[in-house]
Protein backbone atom coordinates (compact mmCIF):
# COMPACT_ATOMS: atom_id res chain seq x y z
CA UNK A 1 0.00 0.00 0.00
CA UNK A 2 1.72 3.03 -1.48
CA UNK A 3 1.39 6.59 -0.18
CA UNK A 4 -0.15 8.85 -2.33
CA UNK A 5 2.19 11.46 -3.55
CA UNK A 6 5.52 12.58 -2.32
CA UNK A 7 7.75 15.61 -4.21
CA UNK A 8 11.70 15.29 -4.61
CA UNK A 9 13.01 18.58 -4.24
CA UNK A 10 15.80 18.36 -7.50
CA UNK A 11 19.03 20.05 -7.52
CA UNK A 12 20.76 20.66 -10.57
CA UNK A 13 23.83 21.50 -12.18
CA UNK A 14 25.29 22.45 -15.97
CA UNK A 15 22.16 21.60 -16.97
CA UNK A 16 22.24 17.76 -15.26
CA UNK A 17 20.16 16.55 -12.28
CA UNK A 18 22.70 15.97 -9.73
CA UNK A 19 22.87 12.33 -8.53
CA UNK A 20 21.79 12.74 -5.20
CA UNK A 21 18.68 13.84 -7.28
CA UNK A 22 18.72 10.62 -9.10
CA UNK A 23 19.38 8.53 -6.33
CA UNK A 24 16.26 10.13 -4.31
CA UNK A 25 13.95 9.57 -7.23
CA UNK A 26 14.79 5.77 -7.53
CA UNK A 27 14.60 5.38 -3.72
CA UNK A 28 10.92 7.04 -3.59
CA UNK A 29 9.44 5.97 -6.86
CA UNK A 30 8.22 2.41 -5.42
CA UNK A 31 6.71 4.01 -2.20
CA UNK A 32 3.91 6.78 -3.83
CA UNK A 33 1.64 6.50 -6.40
CA UNK A 34 2.68 9.68 -7.59
CA UNK A 35 5.88 10.97 -7.50
CA UNK A 36 6.76 14.84 -8.83
CA UNK A 37 9.48 17.00 -8.48
CA UNK A 38 9.82 20.51 -7.69
CA UNK A 39 12.93 22.16 -8.97
CA UNK A 40 14.52 25.63 -10.22
CA UNK A 41 16.93 26.65 -13.28
CA UNK A 42 16.28 25.26 -16.90
CA UNK A 43 14.56 22.29 -16.09
CA UNK A 44 13.77 21.67 -19.79
CA UNK A 45 17.34 20.42 -20.13
CA UNK A 46 17.10 17.75 -17.74
CA UNK A 47 12.84 16.56 -17.43
CA UNK A 48 13.67 13.85 -19.30
CA UNK A 49 16.41 12.45 -17.22
CA UNK A 50 14.27 12.98 -13.81
CA UNK A 51 11.60 10.96 -15.91
CA UNK A 52 13.86 8.31 -16.33
CA UNK A 53 14.26 8.06 -12.35
CA UNK A 54 10.34 8.37 -11.93
CA UNK A 55 9.41 11.80 -12.10
CA UNK A 56 5.60 12.05 -13.40
CA UNK A 57 5.59 15.77 -13.53
CA UNK A 58 8.57 18.18 -12.92
CA UNK A 59 7.34 21.41 -11.42
CA UNK A 60 9.96 24.68 -12.31
CA UNK A 61 10.27 27.76 -10.97
CA UNK A 62 13.06 28.59 -13.63
CA UNK A 63 15.57 30.78 -13.27
CA UNK A 64 16.17 32.18 -9.85
CA UNK A 65 18.21 35.21 -11.34
CA UNK A 66 21.20 34.56 -9.21
CA UNK A 67 19.30 33.70 -5.40
CA UNK A 68 20.45 31.57 -3.08
CA UNK A 69 17.40 28.54 -3.63
CA UNK A 70 16.51 28.78 0.04
CA UNK A 71 14.54 31.71 0.29
CA UNK A 72 12.72 31.46 -2.84
CA UNK A 73 12.31 27.50 -3.36
CA UNK A 74 10.98 27.46 0.00
CA UNK A 75 8.15 30.27 -0.91
CA UNK A 76 7.51 28.45 -4.24
CA UNK A 77 6.92 25.31 -2.88
CA UNK A 78 4.42 26.14 0.07
CA UNK A 79 2.46 28.53 -2.74
CA UNK A 80 2.25 25.16 -4.94
CA UNK A 81 1.51 22.84 -1.71
CA UNK A 82 -1.84 25.47 -1.25
CA UNK A 83 -2.68 25.48 -4.71
CA UNK A 84 -2.00 21.59 -6.01
CA UNK A 85 -2.99 20.36 -2.38
CA UNK A 86 -0.05 19.13 -0.23
CA UNK A 87 1.77 15.83 -0.80
CA UNK A 88 2.18 13.20 1.97
CA UNK A 89 5.96 13.94 1.83
CA UNK A 90 8.71 15.98 0.41
CA UNK A 91 11.87 14.71 -0.45
CA UNK A 92 14.99 16.33 -0.38
CA UNK A 93 18.94 15.80 -0.15
CA UNK A 94 20.89 16.28 2.49
CA UNK A 95 23.19 18.84 0.66
CA UNK A 96 23.68 22.75 1.46
CA UNK A 97 21.02 23.90 -0.64
CA UNK A 98 18.47 20.67 0.46
CA UNK A 99 19.26 21.44 4.36
CA UNK A 100 18.42 25.38 3.35
CA UNK A 101 15.22 25.01 1.37
CA UNK A 102 13.97 21.91 4.19
CA UNK A 103 14.48 24.19 7.33
CA UNK A 104 12.63 27.04 5.70
CA UNK A 105 9.85 24.98 4.21
CA UNK A 106 9.41 23.52 7.75
CA UNK A 107 8.22 27.06 9.05
CA UNK A 108 6.73 27.71 6.36
CA UNK A 109 3.98 24.66 5.99
CA UNK A 110 4.54 24.38 9.31
CA UNK A 111 5.35 20.94 8.88
CA UNK A 112 7.71 18.33 11.08
CA UNK A 113 11.28 17.38 9.32
CA UNK A 114 13.46 14.62 9.99
CA UNK A 115 17.25 14.37 8.72
CA UNK A 116 20.05 12.35 8.54
CA UNK A 117 18.33 9.51 6.90
CA UNK A 118 20.14 6.18 5.60
CA UNK A 119 16.78 4.62 4.74
CA UNK A 120 12.78 5.44 3.98
CA UNK A 121 10.53 2.93 3.34
CA UNK A 122 6.61 2.52 3.21
CA UNK A 123 4.68 0.58 5.88
CA UNK A 124 0.95 0.61 5.85
CA UNK A 125 0.33 3.40 4.02
CA UNK A 126 2.99 5.80 5.52
CA UNK A 127 6.44 6.49 5.58
CA UNK A 128 9.35 4.87 7.85
CA UNK A 129 12.74 7.04 8.25
CA UNK A 130 15.55 5.39 8.89
CA UNK A 131 18.02 7.46 10.71
CA UNK A 132 21.00 7.15 11.89
CA UNK A 133 22.08 8.72 15.14
CA UNK A 134 24.57 9.77 17.86
CA UNK A 135 27.69 10.58 14.76
CA UNK A 136 25.86 6.78 13.53
CA UNK A 137 26.04 4.73 16.21
CA UNK A 138 23.05 3.87 16.19
CA UNK A 139 19.84 3.75 13.93
CA UNK A 140 16.61 4.70 14.74
CA UNK A 141 13.22 4.21 13.05
CA UNK A 142 10.30 7.31 13.32
CA UNK A 143 7.31 8.25 11.38
CA UNK A 144 4.90 11.18 11.30
CA UNK A 145 1.99 10.90 13.19
CA UNK A 146 0.41 14.26 12.08
CA UNK A 147 -1.37 14.94 9.23
CA UNK A 148 0.88 17.77 7.71
CA UNK A 149 3.14 16.53 4.69
CA UNK A 150 6.44 15.13 6.47
CA UNK A 151 9.56 16.98 5.13
CA UNK A 152 12.50 13.93 5.23
CA UNK A 153 16.59 15.25 4.30
CA UNK A 154 18.10 11.80 2.81
CA UNK A 155 22.10 11.49 2.67
CA UNK A 156 23.23 10.80 -0.01
CA UNK A 157 24.21 7.24 -1.11
CA UNK A 158 21.31 6.53 0.54
CA UNK A 159 19.74 5.03 -3.08
CA UNK A 160 21.41 3.38 -5.94
CA UNK A 161 20.26 5.86 -8.91
CA UNK A 162 18.71 3.41 -11.56
CA UNK A 163 17.04 4.70 -14.83
CA UNK A 164 14.59 2.88 -16.98
CA UNK A 165 11.52 4.34 -14.96
CA UNK A 166 9.79 5.27 -18.03
CA UNK A 167 7.74 8.61 -16.56
CA UNK A 168 6.83 11.73 -18.46
CA UNK A 169 9.22 14.14 -16.96
CA UNK A 170 6.83 16.76 -18.16
CA UNK A 171 7.54 20.26 -17.26
CA UNK A 172 4.68 22.74 -15.82
CA UNK A 173 6.10 26.30 -14.62
CA UNK A 174 5.46 27.70 -10.99
CA UNK A 175 5.66 31.20 -9.62
CA UNK A 176 7.76 32.20 -6.91
CA UNK A 177 6.02 34.53 -4.84
CA UNK A 178 7.41 38.10 -3.64
CA UNK A 179 10.01 36.67 -0.69
CA UNK A 180 10.82 41.12 -0.30
CA UNK A 181 14.36 41.73 1.40
CA UNK A 182 14.51 38.72 2.46
CA UNK A 183 15.80 37.04 -0.98
CA UNK A 184 18.20 40.08 -0.82
CA UNK A 185 21.37 37.39 -1.26
CA UNK A 186 22.83 36.57 -4.29
CA UNK A 187 25.49 34.09 -5.86
CA UNK A 188 28.04 36.53 -7.35
CA UNK A 189 30.62 33.88 -8.31
CA UNK A 190 31.46 30.00 -8.61
CA UNK A 191 34.69 28.38 -8.45
CA UNK A 192 34.79 24.91 -9.54
CA UNK A 193 36.66 22.25 -7.32
CA UNK A 194 39.98 21.54 -9.16
CA UNK A 195 40.69 17.95 -9.68
CA UNK A 196 42.05 15.44 -12.49
CA UNK A 197 40.58 12.82 -11.25
CA UNK A 198 36.51 11.22 -10.84
CA UNK A 199 35.01 13.06 -7.99
CA UNK A 200 35.07 11.71 -4.45
CA UNK A 201 31.35 10.89 -4.21
CA UNK A 202 31.47 8.87 -7.35
CA UNK A 203 34.66 7.48 -7.70
CA UNK A 204 34.69 3.45 -7.61
CA UNK A 205 38.10 3.58 -5.90
CA UNK A 206 38.94 5.98 -3.07
CA UNK A 207 42.32 5.93 -1.20
CA UNK A 208 41.86 7.97 2.37
CA UNK A 209 44.37 9.28 4.48
CA UNK A 210 44.55 10.38 8.05
CA UNK A 211 46.80 11.52 10.90
CA UNK A 212 48.90 8.35 10.92
CA UNK A 213 50.68 9.39 7.68
CA UNK A 214 52.27 11.67 10.32
CA UNK A 215 52.66 15.14 8.27
CA UNK A 216 50.96 16.70 5.47
CA UNK A 217 53.77 16.18 2.77
CA UNK A 218 53.39 12.69 3.21
CA UNK A 219 49.64 12.80 1.45
CA UNK A 220 50.98 12.85 -1.35
CA UNK A 221 51.66 9.14 -1.37
CA UNK A 222 47.63 8.86 -1.00
CA UNK A 223 46.99 11.28 -4.19
CA UNK A 224 49.75 9.21 -6.00
CA UNK A 225 48.05 5.63 -5.06
CA UNK A 226 44.60 7.10 -6.15
CA UNK A 227 46.17 8.33 -9.45
CA UNK A 228 47.34 4.95 -10.36
CA UNK A 229 43.91 3.46 -9.69
CA UNK A 230 42.09 6.17 -11.32
CA UNK A 231 40.24 7.02 -7.82
CA UNK A 232 39.60 10.23 -5.57
CA UNK A 233 41.74 10.60 -2.94
CA UNK A 234 39.75 11.33 0.52
CA UNK A 235 40.59 12.63 3.98
CA UNK A 236 39.80 11.90 7.79
CA UNK A 237 38.72 15.34 9.82
CA UNK A 238 42.15 15.00 11.66
CA UNK A 239 44.06 15.86 8.65
CA UNK A 240 40.94 18.10 7.71
CA UNK A 241 41.41 20.01 10.48
CA UNK A 242 45.12 20.11 10.81
CA UNK A 243 45.20 22.00 7.44
CA UNK A 244 46.62 19.10 5.72
CA UNK A 245 44.10 19.07 3.31
CA UNK A 246 40.81 20.72 2.17
CA UNK A 247 37.61 20.30 3.17
CA UNK A 248 36.15 19.10 -0.04
CA UNK A 249 38.47 15.58 0.78
CA UNK A 250 36.51 14.63 3.93
CA UNK A 251 34.87 11.37 4.11
CA UNK A 252 32.84 10.95 6.89
CA UNK A 253 29.47 12.53 9.16
CA UNK A 254 30.69 16.28 9.09
CA UNK A 255 32.43 15.45 5.12
CA UNK A 256 30.86 13.30 2.25
CA UNK A 257 29.45 10.03 1.57
CA UNK A 258 31.42 7.62 -0.47
CA UNK A 259 30.37 4.24 -1.62
CA UNK A 260 32.98 2.94 -4.15
CA UNK A 261 33.88 -0.38 -4.81
CA UNK A 262 37.01 -0.44 -3.00
CA UNK A 263 37.89 2.07 -0.25
CA UNK A 264 41.34 1.74 0.99
CA UNK A 265 41.93 3.21 4.12
CA UNK A 266 45.54 4.79 5.64
CA UNK A 267 46.32 6.01 9.23
CA UNK A 268 42.68 6.32 10.35
CA UNK A 269 41.87 5.00 13.29
CA UNK A 270 38.11 4.35 12.49
CA UNK A 271 36.34 6.74 14.87
CA UNK A 272 32.47 6.34 14.14
CA UNK A 273 32.50 9.45 12.23
CA UNK A 274 34.40 8.71 9.90
CA UNK A 275 32.96 4.90 9.43
CA UNK A 276 29.31 6.11 8.94
CA UNK A 277 30.55 8.32 5.58
CA UNK A 278 32.44 5.15 4.00
CA UNK A 279 31.01 2.00 5.47
CA UNK A 280 28.55 1.00 2.61
CA UNK A 281 32.22 0.80 0.15
CA UNK A 282 31.57 -2.90 -1.05
CA UNK A 283 35.24 -3.94 -0.31
CA UNK A 284 37.31 -1.80 2.07
CA UNK A 285 40.91 -2.08 2.89
CA UNK A 286 42.62 -0.55 5.69
CA UNK A 287 46.27 -0.22 6.96
CA UNK A 288 46.83 0.97 10.24
CA UNK A 289 50.31 0.02 12.55
CA UNK A 290 47.70 -0.47 15.97
CA UNK A 291 45.68 -4.29 15.30
CA UNK A 292 43.29 -3.12 17.57
CA UNK A 293 42.37 0.02 15.47
CA UNK A 294 38.44 0.00 14.94
CA UNK A 295 38.53 0.20 11.29
CA UNK A 296 38.95 -3.30 10.98
CA UNK A 297 36.34 -3.85 12.61
CA UNK A 298 34.55 -3.08 9.15
CA UNK A 299 37.33 -4.14 7.25
CA UNK A 300 37.71 -7.01 4.46
CA UNK A 301 41.52 -6.75 4.34
CA UNK A 302 43.41 -5.89 7.16
CA UNK A 303 47.16 -4.45 6.99
CA UNK A 304 49.00 -4.14 9.77
CA UNK A 305 51.66 -1.92 9.22
CA UNK A 306 53.59 1.15 8.82
CA UNK A 307 51.81 2.85 6.31
CA UNK A 308 54.70 4.88 5.08
CA UNK A 309 55.97 1.44 4.30
CA UNK A 310 52.84 -0.10 2.87
CA UNK A 311 52.08 2.87 0.72
CA UNK A 312 55.76 3.13 -1.45
CA UNK A 313 55.51 -0.41 -2.08
CA UNK A 314 52.31 -0.74 -3.41
CA UNK A 315 52.69 2.39 -5.46
CA UNK A 316 56.33 0.52 -6.57
CA UNK A 317 54.14 -2.71 -7.07
CA UNK A 318 50.85 -1.04 -9.30
CA UNK A 319 53.77 0.49 -11.55
CA UNK A 320 55.80 -2.12 -12.34
CA UNK A 321 52.19 -3.85 -13.30
CA UNK A 322 51.48 -1.23 -15.83
P1 LIG B 1 43.37 9.31 14.68
O1 LIG B 1 42.12 8.95 15.36
O2 LIG B 1 44.39 10.06 15.42
O3 LIG B 1 43.99 7.97 14.12
C1 LIG B 1 45.23 7.85 13.52
C2 LIG B 1 45.45 6.36 13.26
O4 LIG B 1 46.65 6.22 12.55
C3 LIG B 1 45.58 5.52 14.53
O5 LIG B 1 44.68 4.43 14.45
C4 LIG B 1 47.02 5.04 14.51
O6 LIG B 1 47.16 3.71 15.00
C5 LIG B 1 47.33 5.06 13.03
N1 LIG B 1 48.74 5.26 12.72
C6 LIG B 1 49.65 6.06 13.31
N2 LIG B 1 50.81 6.03 12.65
C7 LIG B 1 50.64 5.16 11.63
C8 LIG B 1 51.49 4.71 10.58
N3 LIG B 1 52.75 5.15 10.43
N4 LIG B 1 50.98 3.83 9.69
C9 LIG B 1 49.72 3.34 9.81
N5 LIG B 1 48.87 3.76 10.78
C10 LIG B 1 49.33 4.68 11.67
N6 LIG B 1 36.06 12.39 11.40
C11 LIG B 1 36.05 12.10 10.07
O7 LIG B 1 36.98 11.46 9.57
N7 LIG B 1 35.03 12.54 9.30
C12 LIG B 1 33.98 13.26 9.76
O8 LIG B 1 33.11 13.65 8.98
C13 LIG B 1 33.95 13.56 11.15
N8 LIG B 1 32.93 14.25 11.69
C14 LIG B 1 32.92 14.46 13.04
C15 LIG B 1 31.81 15.09 13.62
C16 LIG B 1 31.77 15.31 14.97
C17 LIG B 1 30.57 15.98 15.55
C18 LIG B 1 32.86 14.89 15.78
C19 LIG B 1 32.81 15.11 17.27
C20 LIG B 1 33.95 14.28 15.23
C21 LIG B 1 34.02 14.07 13.85
N9 LIG B 1 35.10 13.44 13.26
C22 LIG B 1 35.06 13.12 11.94
C23 LIG B 1 36.35 13.20 13.99
C24 LIG B 1 36.51 11.76 14.47
O9 LIG B 1 35.88 11.60 15.71
C25 LIG B 1 38.01 11.43 14.60
O10 LIG B 1 38.61 12.34 15.48
C26 LIG B 1 38.78 11.44 13.30
O11 LIG B 1 38.11 10.68 12.32
C27 LIG B 1 40.17 10.84 13.54
O12 LIG B 1 40.93 10.94 12.38
P2 LIG B 1 42.13 9.92 12.13
O13 LIG B 1 41.62 8.55 12.11
O14 LIG B 1 42.87 10.43 10.95
O15 LIG B 1 43.09 10.18 13.37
Amino acid sequence: MAVDKIWVVAESTEGKAVTSTLENLTGVRTLATTVEVVTWGDASAFAAELGDHGAAKVFSAGDLNGALPGVPMAAAIAALAEAEGAPAAIVLAQTYDGRDIGGRLSARLDAPVLTNLVGLTEDGGSLVAHLSIFGGTELVTARFTSDKPGIFLVRPKTFVAEGGAGAAGEVVAVEVPDTGARNGAKVVERHVEERTGPKLDEAAVVVSGGRGLGGADKYQLIEELARLLHGAPGASRAIVDAGWVPYAYQVGQTGKTVKPTVYIACGISGATQHMVGMKGAKHIIAINKDQEAPIFSIADLGIVGDALKVLPKLIEAIKAKS
